[in-house]
């Protein structure tokens, strides 16, 4: 069902935890598999130079936010941003059709997370 990729990312997930002094942090959920996901980002010269994630949720859940946060760091915000579901399903080379609600949430954590960190921004300038 699940790709090697997918089984390595779950198993061995990236950048978990949680960044004290993050500049930006999103969380979202989804009540199809109960999926709550919660990501933090530190920006530098508009540049993520980390991410950490804590998810609680199903495997795939768990395999895309780790993808992602390899995908985003080192990217500018504007970039990290613009990073799909899809990009993150090619990334894991595929994910079951049922599980792509899972994907779409890791993208929306870290649209979250960016959002949170341009609130910030934009009041503090
Ligand atoms: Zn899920």
């Amino acid at each position: 069902m699940y790709s090697d990729k997918v089984m390595d990312h779950f198993t061995n997930p990236r950048n978990v935890g949680e960044i004290p002094n993050a500049d930006g942090v999103g969380e979202v959920g989804n009540a199809r598999c109960g999926d709550i996901m919660k990501m933090w980002i530190k920006v530098e010269n508009n540049v993520i130079t980390d991410i950490k994630f804590k998810t609680f949720g199903c495997g795939a859940a768990i395999a895309t936010s780790s993808m992602i946060t390899e995908l985003a760091i080192g990217k500018t915000v504007e970039e990290a941003e613009k990073i799909t579901n899809q990009q993150v399903a090619e990334a894991l080379e595929g994910l079951p059709p049922l599980k792509m609600h899972c994907s779409n949430l890791a993208a929306e954590a870290l649209g979250a997370a960016i959002a949170d960190y341009r609130s910030r921004t934009a009041t503090t300038a």
